[in-house]
């Protein structure tokens, strides 16, 4: 009796206070929790000694404990049991049934047009009545006249010329007081040059909607379009004595695109400002160049979490602040978004941006998945640009990362993400790798890494300025 008394003693020391412990599940972040997708992953770590498995299954542990394990998910409750042989946890995912239809994409018309005025700053006129993707046409600010001619949910229908409509979310305008949509008058036009600017500036006597747009090269050997920019596309709509009421100019620009912006002054002067493409000394590429870095997330938010338990947050600014280092050894004139773990908003990230005159904006970040990519097999490093004068940095960036870092190429792409929303500058978004991968977290958690990829994103800057 004694030494069984002894030994379940030592079992109750040994479950509590030995290496006797569940599997650390990252995601899903709770135990029972609901995920609209077919598919889902956890993302954990576990001892390399125990064998883990999920529903019997198992499941291969990176050398560092770190685990991806992608599942499928039915409707209803799905229950999985995590056992590493010492103790079983129980996640219970519950998946709704799908009962979203098609919905009919009805446009209400209105009887006559109404005038409508922009209320405030920065509001996106869409292609199509949806708030995501890439269907952005142009962002306008206070006091842009609009005909609107009919809604659809949260947008109105905005008539621009006779064959053109566009899409304005309706708590971005109100009702102009005056309901006369006469077309414009074109009273001057002039225009300006300095060092640093190209700047055209077209006076009307009232603001009147316009579209500008990067205008791409297109190579008619290869039928497709280039990734070279030729300037800028001008389009004033509802101008007086006009074809469709429709003015339109070519901005030529001969070297790249490098940052433009476009507003209308308090005396309905539009005006569109190009920047020169800045000179490259190729022995001192970024001497005097300003460069803004944006450590993604901080603060409260985290951003994605790693097998292991890292935040995100914190492997970006450790590289943010390498990177730093090495643009200020090459003589550049660095603006960090984020010093330290403070929370800053995407539209300062950017004001901050602009307001330093940035040649150059770099915001890094590292990758998760959504639960519907479960089975994607995404693994390395991507690189986000939306205007396509962006294009070329990310993908010279892309490059030179993959490289350098032995990272999958996990591609380039166009995304309407808020940071890279931005005209002024090439503006770029990097995810270097995937924080819920095993192999490329165990590389971001490590210092020497950090440091490798800071400098990879220093050579791929310098290889951009030079090839301008
Ligand atoms: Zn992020």
């Amino acid at each position: 009796m004694n030494s069984l008394k002894i030994f379940i003693t030592l079992l109750i020391i040994f479950i509590f206070f030995g290496k006797a412990s569940a599997a650390v599940i990252i995601y899903p972040k709770s135990e029972n929790t609901t995920i609209d997708a077919d598919v889902t992953f956890f993302v954990g770590n576990e001892d390399i000694n125990n064998t883990l498995r999920i529903n019997s299954e198992p499941v291969e542990l990176h050398s560092s404990g770190g685990f991806f394990y992608p599942v499928n998910l039915k409707y209803g409750e799905n229950i999985f049991n995590i056992d590493n042989g010492v103790e079983t946890k129980v996640y219970t995912i519950f998946r709704p049934e799908n009962k979203k239809q098609h919905e009919k994409y009805v446009v209400e018309r209105f009887n006559a047009p109404q005038i409508y005025e922009v209320s405030k700053d920065n509001v996106p006129l869409r292609s199509i009545p949806y708030d995501g993707g890439i269907n952005r046409l142009q962002h306008f600010d206070k006091g842009v006249l609009l005909s609107v001619v009919g809604d659809y949910k949260q947008f109105y229908k905005v008539q621009l010329a006779r064959d053109d409509f566009a899409w304005i979310d309706k708590s971005y305008v109100k009702q102009s007081v005056d309901n006369d949509y006469k077309p414009a008058q074109i009273n001057s036009y002039t225009y300006e040059e300095n060092d640093k600017y190209k700047t055209y500036k077209i006076k009307l006597n009232k603001k009147v909607p316009y579209i500008l747009t990067e205008r791409i090269a297109y190579d008619l050997v290869k039928n497709q379009y280039e990734s070279k920019t030729v300037g800028l596309d001008l389009v004033i709509y509802n101008i007086e004595n006009l074809p469709e009421h429709k003015y339109e100019l070519y901005i030529p620009k001969k070297d790249k695109l490098f940052g433009y912006k476009s507003y209308y002054t308090n005396d309905n002067e539009l005006v569109i400002q190009i920047k020169n493409t800045p000179s490259v000394d190729n022995k001192l590429p970024l001497k005097d160049k300003t460069i803004t870095i944006d450590p993604g997330h901080g603060g409260s938010e985290i951003g994605a979490v790693g097998c292991l338990g890292d935040y995100e947050k914190n492997i970006n600014l450790k590289i943010a602040l390498r990177l730093k280092d090495y643009l200020q050894q090459a003589g550049a004139n660095v603006v960090m978004t984020r010093n330290d773990d403070s929370y800053v908003s995407l539209s300062d990230r950017v004001e901050i941006s602009q307001n330093n005159n940035s040649d150059i904006f770099i915001s890094i970040h590292n990758n998760a998945l959504g639960d519907s990519e479960a089975k994607s097999n995404r693994s390395g490093a991507s690189a986000y640009y939306f205007y396509p004068q962006s294009k070329e940095l990310a993908s010279t960036m892309l490059k030179v990362l993959t490289k350098e870092l032995s990272m999958n190429d996990d591609k380039l792409r166009q995304r309407s993400f808020a940071v890279v929303r931005n005209t002024q500058s090439p503006s770029i978004l990097l995810e270097i790798g995937y924080m819920i991968k095993p192999t490329d977290n165990a590389k971001l958690i490590r210092s020497d890494f950090q440091d490798k990829a800071a400098k990879a994103i220093y050579d791929g800057l310098e290889k951009y300025l030079n090839d301008l």
